[in-house]
Protein backbone atom coordinates (compact mmCIF):
# COMPACT_ATOMS: atom_id res chain seq x y z
CA UNK A 1 0.00 0.00 0.00
CA UNK A 2 0.95 3.56 -0.62
CA UNK A 3 2.29 6.04 2.10
CA UNK A 4 -0.28 9.09 2.74
CA UNK A 5 2.38 11.27 2.33
CA UNK A 6 3.63 10.14 -0.88
CA UNK A 7 -0.32 9.81 -2.10
CA UNK A 8 -0.83 13.43 -1.03
CA UNK A 9 2.83 14.21 -2.32
CA UNK A 10 1.44 12.74 -5.98
CA UNK A 11 -1.90 14.65 -5.79
CA UNK A 12 -0.42 17.52 -5.34
CA UNK A 13 2.04 17.15 -8.12
CA UNK A 14 -0.95 16.27 -10.54
CA UNK A 15 -3.02 19.48 -9.04
CA UNK A 16 -0.10 21.66 -9.99
CA UNK A 17 0.97 19.80 -13.42
CA UNK A 18 -3.07 20.38 -14.25
CA UNK A 19 -2.98 24.06 -12.55
CA UNK A 20 -0.13 25.26 -14.87
CA UNK A 21 -0.91 23.11 -18.05
CA UNK A 22 -4.90 24.58 -17.84
CA UNK A 23 -2.77 27.82 -16.72
CA UNK A 24 -0.29 27.59 -20.02
CA UNK A 25 -3.38 26.78 -22.23
CA UNK A 26 -4.95 30.22 -20.87
CA UNK A 27 -2.15 32.35 -21.70
CA UNK A 28 -1.70 30.27 -25.41
CA UNK A 29 -5.45 31.18 -26.11
CA UNK A 30 -5.02 34.93 -24.74
CA UNK A 31 -1.77 34.98 -26.97
CA UNK A 32 -3.66 34.11 -30.25
CA UNK A 33 -6.70 36.39 -29.19
CA UNK A 34 -4.54 38.56 -29.14
CA UNK A 35 -2.26 37.59 -32.56
CA UNK A 36 -5.88 37.49 -33.72
CA UNK A 37 -6.56 40.78 -32.74
CA UNK A 38 -3.33 41.96 -34.28
CA UNK A 39 -3.78 40.26 -37.34
CA UNK A 40 -7.26 42.55 -37.39
CA UNK A 41 -5.23 45.84 -37.17
CA UNK A 42 -4.69 45.70 -40.66
CA UNK A 43 -7.69 47.85 -42.05
CA UNK A 44 -10.07 46.94 -44.43
CA UNK A 45 -9.62 48.57 -47.97
CA UNK A 46 -12.77 50.00 -50.00
CA UNK A 47 -12.01 51.85 -53.13
CA UNK A 48 -15.23 53.42 -54.62
CA UNK A 49 -15.44 54.59 -57.96
CA UNK A 50 -18.20 56.72 -59.27
CA UNK A 51 -18.54 57.04 -63.43
CA UNK A 52 -18.58 59.86 -65.29
CA UNK A 53 -19.65 62.21 -62.06
CA UNK A 54 -19.15 65.58 -62.21
CA UNK A 55 -16.68 68.16 -60.37
CA UNK A 56 -19.72 69.79 -58.96
CA UNK A 57 -22.33 67.14 -58.12
CA UNK A 58 -22.24 66.15 -54.25
CA UNK A 59 -23.21 68.51 -51.35
CA UNK A 60 -19.69 67.75 -50.04
CA UNK A 61 -18.10 69.83 -53.54
CA UNK A 62 -20.56 72.11 -53.25
CA UNK A 63 -24.16 71.23 -55.07
CA UNK A 64 -26.88 72.64 -54.25
CA UNK A 65 -29.56 70.92 -56.06
CA UNK A 66 -28.35 67.43 -55.87
CA UNK A 67 -28.56 65.65 -52.51
CA UNK A 68 -25.40 63.16 -51.34
CA UNK A 69 -25.93 63.12 -47.55
CA UNK A 70 -24.02 59.96 -47.30
CA UNK A 71 -21.07 60.72 -48.95
CA UNK A 72 -21.31 64.05 -47.70
CA UNK A 73 -21.07 62.50 -44.24
CA UNK A 74 -18.14 60.36 -45.64
CA UNK A 75 -16.21 63.01 -47.03
CA UNK A 76 -16.73 65.32 -43.18
CA UNK A 77 -15.25 61.85 -41.48
CA UNK A 78 -11.82 61.93 -43.26
CA UNK A 79 -10.31 64.59 -45.39
CA UNK A 80 -11.58 65.43 -48.72
CA UNK A 81 -9.15 66.85 -51.58
CA UNK A 82 -9.48 69.75 -53.59
CA UNK A 83 -6.86 69.09 -56.29
CA UNK A 84 -7.31 65.32 -57.01
CA UNK A 85 -6.50 64.34 -60.83
CA UNK A 86 -6.85 61.07 -62.19
CA UNK A 87 -4.67 60.02 -64.84
CA UNK A 88 -7.37 60.01 -67.55
CA UNK A 89 -10.20 61.78 -68.50
CA UNK A 90 -12.16 58.47 -69.89
CA UNK A 91 -13.12 55.26 -68.15
CA UNK A 92 -10.64 52.69 -68.86
CA UNK A 93 -7.24 53.73 -68.89
CA UNK A 94 -8.45 55.98 -65.67
CA UNK A 95 -9.17 52.45 -63.97
CA UNK A 96 -5.77 51.10 -65.44
CA UNK A 97 -4.10 53.55 -63.38
CA UNK A 98 -5.66 53.90 -60.47
CA UNK A 99 -5.58 49.84 -60.27
CA UNK A 100 -1.99 49.38 -61.19
CA UNK A 101 -0.32 52.53 -59.42
CA UNK A 102 1.12 53.00 -62.44
CA UNK A 103 1.17 55.65 -65.22
CA UNK A 104 -1.09 53.26 -67.76
CA UNK A 105 0.86 54.80 -70.48
CA UNK A 106 3.90 52.47 -69.05
CA UNK A 107 2.54 49.53 -69.76
CA UNK A 108 0.83 50.60 -73.20
CA UNK A 109 -2.66 50.56 -72.17
CA UNK A 110 -3.53 54.52 -73.54
CA UNK A 111 -7.20 54.92 -75.37
CA UNK A 112 -10.19 53.85 -74.15
CA UNK A 113 -11.58 51.03 -75.02
CA UNK A 114 -9.18 47.79 -74.27
CA UNK A 115 -8.37 47.37 -77.71
CA UNK A 116 -11.17 45.35 -79.45
CA UNK A 117 -12.11 45.54 -83.12
CA UNK A 118 -9.30 45.69 -85.24
CA UNK A 119 -6.35 45.28 -82.36
CA UNK A 120 -8.34 42.43 -81.02
CA UNK A 121 -8.99 42.49 -77.26
CA UNK A 122 -5.69 43.25 -75.75
CA UNK A 123 -6.74 44.49 -71.99
CA UNK A 124 -4.61 44.72 -68.97
CA UNK A 125 -0.76 43.18 -70.39
CA UNK A 126 -0.19 39.72 -68.52
CA UNK A 127 2.81 41.19 -66.58
CA UNK A 128 0.72 43.70 -65.13
CA UNK A 129 0.18 44.05 -61.43
CA UNK A 130 -2.44 45.18 -59.68
CA UNK A 131 -3.17 46.26 -56.43
CA UNK A 132 -5.97 43.31 -55.77
CA UNK A 133 -2.78 41.10 -56.62
CA UNK A 134 -0.69 42.40 -53.90
CA UNK A 135 -3.60 43.00 -51.19
CA UNK A 136 -4.27 38.90 -51.95
CA UNK A 137 -0.76 37.87 -51.72
CA UNK A 138 -0.72 39.32 -48.27
CA UNK A 139 -3.84 37.56 -46.64
CA UNK A 140 -6.79 39.92 -48.02
CA UNK A 141 -9.91 38.45 -49.00
CA UNK A 142 -10.67 40.48 -52.24
CA UNK A 143 -13.74 41.92 -54.56
CA UNK A 144 -14.33 43.48 -57.50
CA UNK A 145 -17.89 44.74 -57.79
CA UNK A 146 -19.66 46.46 -60.77
CA UNK A 147 -17.98 47.91 -63.94
CA UNK A 148 -14.84 46.55 -64.95
CA UNK A 149 -13.43 47.79 -68.62
CA UNK A 150 -10.25 46.95 -68.15
CA UNK A 151 -10.79 43.80 -71.01
CA UNK A 152 -13.03 41.14 -71.63
CA UNK A 153 -10.46 38.34 -72.63
CA UNK A 154 -10.43 35.22 -70.04
CA UNK A 155 -6.91 36.53 -69.18
CA UNK A 156 -8.10 40.06 -68.23
CA UNK A 157 -11.09 38.47 -66.16
CA UNK A 158 -10.60 39.88 -62.53
CA UNK A 159 -10.35 36.68 -60.93
CA UNK A 160 -6.74 36.18 -62.88
CA UNK A 161 -6.27 40.11 -61.83
CA UNK A 162 -6.22 39.47 -57.89
CA UNK A 163 -9.83 39.23 -57.01
CA UNK A 164 -10.97 36.06 -55.34
CA UNK A 165 -14.54 37.36 -56.18
CA UNK A 166 -15.89 39.59 -59.19
CA UNK A 167 -19.67 40.69 -59.25
CA UNK A 168 -19.95 42.76 -62.42
CA UNK A 169 -20.10 43.35 -65.85
CA UNK A 170 -16.74 43.46 -67.84
CA UNK A 171 -17.93 45.86 -70.69
CA UNK A 172 -17.69 49.64 -70.02
CA UNK A 173 -21.24 50.59 -69.61
CA UNK A 174 -24.97 48.59 -69.61
CA UNK A 175 -28.43 49.27 -68.37
CA UNK A 176 -29.43 49.46 -65.09
CA UNK A 177 -32.33 47.33 -65.43
CA UNK A 178 -32.17 43.67 -66.47
CA UNK A 179 -31.57 42.48 -69.85
CA UNK A 180 -32.92 39.74 -71.64
CA UNK A 181 -29.88 38.03 -73.80
CA UNK A 182 -26.98 39.88 -72.30
CA UNK A 183 -23.83 39.08 -74.42
CA UNK A 184 -20.72 38.09 -72.54
CA UNK A 185 -19.57 41.54 -71.38
CA UNK A 186 -22.85 43.37 -70.73
CA UNK A 187 -24.38 40.65 -67.94
CA UNK A 188 -23.80 40.69 -64.45
CA UNK A 189 -21.97 37.84 -63.74
CA UNK A 190 -20.25 36.13 -60.80
CA UNK A 191 -16.99 34.66 -61.07
CA UNK A 192 -17.82 34.09 -64.65
CA UNK A 193 -21.16 32.37 -64.23
CA UNK A 194 -24.52 34.98 -64.95
CA UNK A 195 -25.95 35.72 -62.28
CA UNK A 196 -30.08 37.38 -62.95
CA UNK A 197 -31.54 39.90 -61.17
CA UNK A 198 -34.26 41.93 -60.70
CA UNK A 199 -34.78 45.56 -59.92
CA UNK A 200 -32.21 48.46 -60.47
CA UNK A 201 -27.89 47.31 -60.78
CA UNK A 202 -26.86 50.15 -58.20
CA UNK A 203 -29.00 48.67 -55.04
CA UNK A 204 -28.16 45.40 -56.71
CA UNK A 205 -24.21 46.04 -56.69
CA UNK A 206 -24.86 47.96 -52.96
CA UNK A 207 -26.32 44.86 -51.86
CA UNK A 208 -23.32 43.15 -53.09
CA UNK A 209 -21.01 44.96 -51.25
CA UNK A 210 -23.14 44.81 -47.87
CA UNK A 211 -23.50 41.07 -47.88
CA UNK A 212 -19.95 40.80 -48.76
CA UNK A 213 -18.69 42.71 -45.61
CA UNK A 214 -21.03 40.45 -43.70
CA UNK A 215 -19.39 37.55 -45.15
CA UNK A 216 -15.90 38.68 -44.57
CA UNK A 217 -16.14 41.03 -41.13
CA UNK A 218 -13.31 38.63 -39.25
CA UNK A 219 -10.68 39.08 -41.68
CA UNK A 220 -9.28 41.81 -43.59
CA UNK A 221 -10.67 42.49 -46.87
CA UNK A 222 -10.05 44.54 -50.15
CA UNK A 223 -13.45 45.67 -51.91
CA UNK A 224 -12.78 47.83 -55.62
CA UNK A 225 -16.39 49.23 -55.31
CA UNK A 226 -16.97 50.47 -58.86
CA UNK A 227 -20.48 51.24 -59.85
CA UNK A 228 -21.33 52.34 -63.13
CA UNK A 229 -23.67 55.24 -61.66
CA UNK A 230 -23.92 58.32 -63.00
CA UNK A 231 -22.68 56.67 -66.54
CA UNK A 232 -25.24 57.28 -69.49
CA UNK A 233 -27.84 55.27 -69.90
CA UNK A 234 -29.54 57.81 -67.99
CA UNK A 235 -32.14 54.84 -66.15
CA UNK A 236 -33.55 55.77 -62.31
CA UNK A 237 -35.96 53.96 -59.97
CA UNK A 238 -39.98 55.44 -60.67
CA UNK A 239 -39.43 56.14 -56.59
CA UNK A 240 -36.35 58.35 -57.28
CA UNK A 241 -37.80 59.93 -60.32
CA UNK A 242 -40.82 61.18 -58.19
CA UNK A 243 -39.01 62.27 -55.66
CA UNK A 244 -36.84 64.17 -58.29
CA UNK A 245 -40.26 65.31 -59.90
CA UNK A 246 -39.64 68.54 -61.00
CA UNK A 247 -35.80 68.70 -60.76
CA UNK A 248 -34.12 70.36 -64.04
CA UNK A 249 -32.05 67.17 -63.84
CA UNK A 250 -34.25 64.85 -62.57
CA UNK A 251 -32.74 61.59 -64.22
CA UNK A 252 -28.99 62.45 -62.92
CA UNK A 253 -30.48 63.59 -59.31
CA UNK A 254 -32.50 59.93 -59.09
CA UNK A 255 -28.98 57.82 -60.28
CA UNK A 256 -27.18 60.23 -58.12
CA UNK A 257 -29.75 59.47 -54.85
CA UNK A 258 -29.64 56.02 -55.27
CA UNK A 259 -25.66 55.71 -55.36
CA UNK A 260 -25.48 57.75 -52.07
CA UNK A 261 -27.98 55.88 -50.91
CA UNK A 262 -26.08 52.27 -51.44
CA UNK A 263 -22.58 53.93 -50.46
CA UNK A 264 -24.67 54.67 -47.10
CA UNK A 265 -25.72 50.98 -46.59
CA UNK A 266 -22.28 49.66 -46.69
CA UNK A 267 -20.94 52.57 -44.29
CA UNK A 268 -23.90 51.88 -41.93
CA UNK A 269 -23.21 48.03 -42.37
CA UNK A 270 -19.55 48.67 -41.23
CA UNK A 271 -20.80 50.27 -38.25
CA UNK A 272 -23.04 47.70 -36.75
CA UNK A 273 -20.11 45.31 -37.15
CA UNK A 274 -18.06 47.74 -35.31
CA UNK A 275 -15.46 47.42 -38.28
CA UNK A 276 -15.85 50.83 -39.70
CA UNK A 277 -13.37 52.82 -37.57
CA UNK A 278 -10.52 50.13 -39.48
CA UNK A 279 -11.80 50.37 -42.72
CA UNK A 280 -9.78 52.89 -45.01
CA UNK A 281 -12.43 54.28 -47.50
CA UNK A 282 -11.52 56.09 -50.74
CA UNK A 283 -14.21 57.66 -53.18
CA UNK A 284 -13.16 58.89 -56.47
CA UNK A 285 -15.65 60.05 -59.55
CA UNK A 286 -13.20 58.04 -62.42
CA UNK A 287 -12.89 61.17 -64.76
CA UNK A 288 -14.63 64.48 -65.16
CA UNK A 289 -18.44 65.16 -65.94
CA UNK A 290 -19.56 63.55 -69.42
CA UNK A 291 -21.33 65.98 -71.67
CA UNK A 292 -24.02 63.83 -71.98
CA UNK A 293 -25.42 62.87 -68.29
CA UNK A 294 -26.59 66.45 -67.16
CA UNK A 295 -23.40 66.89 -64.96
CA UNK A 296 -21.55 69.80 -63.74
CA UNK A 297 -17.80 70.92 -63.70
CA UNK A 298 -18.62 74.65 -61.75
CA UNK A 299 -15.19 76.22 -62.59
CA UNK A 300 -13.47 73.96 -64.73
CA UNK A 301 -13.02 73.69 -68.17
CA UNK A 302 -14.16 71.21 -70.33
CA UNK A 303 -15.29 67.75 -69.25
CA UNK A 304 -14.66 63.75 -69.78
CA UNK A 305 -12.58 62.71 -72.47
CA UNK A 306 -10.37 66.66 -72.63
CA UNK A 307 -6.94 67.09 -71.31
CA UNK A 308 -8.27 70.17 -69.69
CA UNK A 309 -9.44 70.49 -65.83
CA UNK A 310 -13.12 69.60 -66.88
CA UNK A 311 -11.66 66.31 -67.96
CA UNK A 312 -9.51 65.13 -64.87
CA UNK A 313 -9.72 66.64 -61.94
CA UNK A 314 -12.20 64.86 -59.67
CA UNK A 315 -13.75 64.69 -56.38
CA UNK A 316 -11.87 62.33 -53.92
CA UNK A 317 -12.35 61.88 -50.48
CA UNK A 318 -9.94 59.10 -47.80
CA UNK A 319 -12.04 57.76 -44.91
CA UNK A 320 -10.55 56.20 -42.06
CA UNK A 321 -11.21 57.01 -38.48
CA UNK A 322 -8.72 55.03 -36.58
CA UNK A 323 -6.16 57.05 -38.41
CA UNK A 324 -7.29 60.01 -39.77
CA UNK A 325 -8.56 63.29 -38.51
CA UNK A 326 -12.57 63.89 -39.69
CA UNK A 327 -13.04 66.98 -41.46
CA UNK A 328 -10.37 67.66 -43.43
CA UNK A 329 -9.59 69.45 -46.91
CA UNK A 330 -6.48 68.97 -48.25
CA UNK A 331 -5.16 71.04 -50.83
CA UNK A 332 -1.88 69.52 -52.42
CA UNK A 333 -1.55 67.94 -55.75
CA UNK A 334 -2.93 64.38 -55.87
CA UNK A 335 -3.76 61.64 -57.70
CA UNK A 336 -5.66 58.74 -58.39
CA UNK A 337 -2.33 56.71 -58.14
CA UNK A 338 -2.09 57.12 -54.83
CA UNK A 339 -4.35 55.00 -54.08
CA UNK A 340 -2.52 52.46 -54.77
CA UNK A 341 1.11 53.48 -52.87
CA UNK A 342 -1.23 55.06 -49.55
CA UNK A 343 -2.96 51.54 -49.16
CA UNK A 344 0.25 49.21 -49.06
CA UNK A 345 1.65 51.69 -46.44
CA UNK A 346 -2.10 51.12 -44.62
CA UNK A 347 -1.96 47.81 -44.84
CA UNK A 348 1.87 47.28 -43.90
CA UNK A 349 2.53 46.06 -47.41
CA UNK A 350 6.17 46.15 -48.80
CA UNK A 351 5.77 45.62 -52.32
CA UNK A 352 8.06 43.51 -54.15
CA UNK A 353 11.36 46.30 -55.40
CA UNK A 354 10.63 45.78 -59.13
CA UNK A 355 7.22 47.01 -58.86
CA UNK A 356 7.69 50.69 -59.95
CA UNK A 357 4.46 52.49 -58.48
CA UNK A 358 4.03 56.29 -59.72
CA UNK A 359 2.12 57.27 -56.42
CA UNK A 360 2.75 58.38 -53.45
CA UNK A 361 1.38 57.27 -49.73
CA UNK A 362 -0.85 60.54 -48.53
CA UNK A 363 -0.90 59.55 -45.27
CA UNK A 364 1.79 61.52 -43.60
CA UNK A 365 0.77 64.45 -45.85
CA UNK A 366 -2.45 64.30 -44.05
CA UNK A 367 -1.79 64.09 -40.37
CA UNK A 368 0.56 66.60 -40.77
CA UNK A 369 4.08 64.89 -40.61
CA UNK A 370 4.67 66.39 -43.55
CA UNK A 371 4.57 69.13 -45.52
CA UNK A 372 4.32 70.34 -49.38
CA UNK A 373 2.98 68.80 -52.13
CA UNK A 374 2.59 65.14 -52.43
CA UNK A 375 3.01 65.68 -56.54
CA UNK A 376 5.36 67.83 -57.78
CA UNK A 377 4.66 67.33 -60.95
CA UNK A 378 1.21 64.90 -63.00
CA UNK A 379 1.36 64.26 -66.83
CA UNK A 380 -1.27 62.92 -68.89
CA UNK A 381 -1.50 61.07 -72.44
CA UNK A 382 -4.12 59.64 -74.74
CA UNK A 383 -2.95 59.48 -78.58
CA UNK A 384 -2.72 62.93 -80.01
CA UNK A 385 -3.80 64.68 -76.93
CA UNK A 386 -1.43 65.49 -73.53
CA UNK A 387 -0.85 67.64 -70.96
CA UNK A 388 1.22 68.25 -68.11
CA UNK A 389 0.69 70.12 -64.25
CA UNK A 390 3.98 71.57 -62.67
CA UNK A 391 3.51 73.05 -59.70
CA UNK A 392 0.87 75.98 -60.51
CA UNK A 393 1.26 75.55 -64.20
CA UNK A 394 -0.64 73.55 -66.72
CA UNK A 395 0.75 72.51 -69.98
CA UNK A 396 -1.74 71.01 -72.93
CA UNK A 397 -0.58 69.66 -76.34
CA UNK A 398 -2.43 68.78 -79.25
CA UNK A 399 0.11 67.14 -82.04
CA UNK A 400 0.62 69.01 -84.76
CA UNK A 401 -0.89 71.72 -83.26
CA UNK A 402 0.38 73.75 -80.83
CA UNK A 403 0.12 74.23 -77.41
CA UNK A 404 -0.72 76.22 -74.57
CA UNK A 405 0.37 76.92 -71.14
CA UNK A 406 -1.71 78.20 -68.07
CA UNK A 407 -1.95 79.12 -64.64
CA UNK A 408 -4.10 77.77 -62.50
CA UNK A 409 -3.35 80.01 -59.24
CA UNK A 410 -5.44 82.85 -60.89
CA UNK A 411 -6.95 81.05 -64.10
CA UNK A 412 -8.56 77.52 -62.92
CA UNK A 413 -10.78 78.09 -66.01
CA UNK A 414 -7.86 77.35 -68.29
CA UNK A 415 -8.66 81.08 -70.44
CA UNK A 416 -5.38 82.87 -70.93
CA UNK A 417 -2.54 81.26 -72.82
CA UNK A 418 0.16 82.33 -70.97
CA UNK A 419 2.94 80.22 -73.19
CA UNK A 420 4.06 83.26 -75.55
CA UNK A 421 4.49 85.28 -72.20
CA UNK A 422 5.91 82.90 -69.73
CA UNK A 423 8.24 81.31 -72.26
CA UNK A 424 11.30 80.08 -69.83
CA UNK A 425 8.60 78.27 -67.91
CA UNK A 426 6.72 77.20 -71.11
CA UNK A 427 9.98 75.49 -72.17
CA UNK A 428 10.49 74.17 -68.98
CA UNK A 429 7.36 72.15 -69.13
CA UNK A 430 7.79 71.11 -72.47
CA UNK A 431 11.44 69.72 -71.43
CA UNK A 432 9.70 67.75 -68.72
CA UNK A 433 6.52 66.21 -70.20
CA UNK A 434 9.04 65.22 -73.04
CA UNK A 435 11.20 63.51 -70.44
CA UNK A 436 8.12 62.01 -68.95
CA UNK A 437 7.14 60.31 -72.32
CA UNK A 438 10.83 59.35 -72.95
CA UNK A 439 10.06 56.92 -69.86
CA UNK A 440 6.53 55.59 -71.70
CA UNK A 441 5.38 53.23 -74.54
CA UNK A 442 2.88 53.30 -77.70
CA UNK A 443 -0.23 52.37 -77.03
CA UNK A 444 -1.79 49.45 -77.71
CA UNK A 445 -4.76 50.23 -79.71
CA UNK A 446 -6.01 53.12 -80.74
CA UNK A 447 -9.62 54.08 -80.82
CA UNK A 448 -10.58 54.26 -84.66
CA UNK A 449 -10.75 57.55 -86.60
CA UNK A 450 -14.15 59.26 -85.70
CA UNK A 451 -13.19 59.39 -82.21
CA UNK A 452 -9.91 60.72 -82.49
CA UNK A 453 -11.37 63.30 -85.34
CA UNK A 454 -13.65 64.44 -82.39
CA UNK A 455 -11.29 64.30 -79.71
CA UNK A 456 -8.74 66.54 -81.57
CA UNK A 457 -11.29 68.71 -82.97
CA UNK A 458 -13.01 69.35 -79.31
CA UNK A 459 -9.08 70.29 -78.08
CA UNK A 460 -8.41 72.61 -81.34
CA UNK A 461 -11.34 74.62 -80.25
CA UNK A 462 -11.31 74.57 -76.63
CA UNK A 463 -7.44 75.33 -76.89
CA UNK A 464 -8.31 78.74 -79.30
CA UNK A 465 -11.30 79.34 -76.81
CA UNK A 466 -14.10 78.49 -79.44
CA UNK A 467 -17.39 77.13 -79.33
CA UNK A 468 -17.50 73.33 -79.51
CA UNK A 469 -20.50 72.87 -82.51
CA UNK A 470 -20.42 68.95 -81.86
CA UNK A 471 -19.02 66.55 -79.54
CA UNK A 472 -19.41 62.84 -80.85
CA UNK A 473 -18.82 61.90 -84.40
CA UNK A 474 -22.71 61.62 -84.78
CA UNK A 475 -23.18 64.65 -84.33
CA UNK A 476 -20.54 66.56 -86.57
CA UNK A 477 -22.12 68.98 -88.76
CA1 LIG B 1 -16.02 57.16 -66.75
Amino acid sequence: MMNPKKIIYLFLCSFFVLFFSCKKTNNNESLSELSHQKKHLKPNIIVIIADDAGYLDFGFMGSKDLNTPNIDNLAQSGVMFSDAHVTASVCAPSRAGLITGRYQQRFGFEANGTGYGDSGDIGLSNDVVTIADVLKKNNYKTIAIGKWHLGATPSDHPNQRGFDEFYGFLAGGRSYFPLKNPSKELRLQQNGKRVTFDGYLTDVLGDRSVSFVEENKDQPFFMYLAYNAVHTPMEAKESDLLKYKNHPRQYLAAMTWSLDENIGKLRNKLKELNILDNTLIYFISDNGGAHNNSSESGPLKGWKGNKFEGGHRVPFIMSWPDQIKPNQKFDGLTSSLDIFTTSMAAAQIKPDEELILDGVNLLPYINNEKQGNPHQELYWRKLEESAARIGDFKLINLKDFGSTMYNLSFDLGEIEDISSQDTATYHELLKKFSIWEANMIAPHWREGKPWEDVTYYIHQRLMENKPVLYKEPRNKK
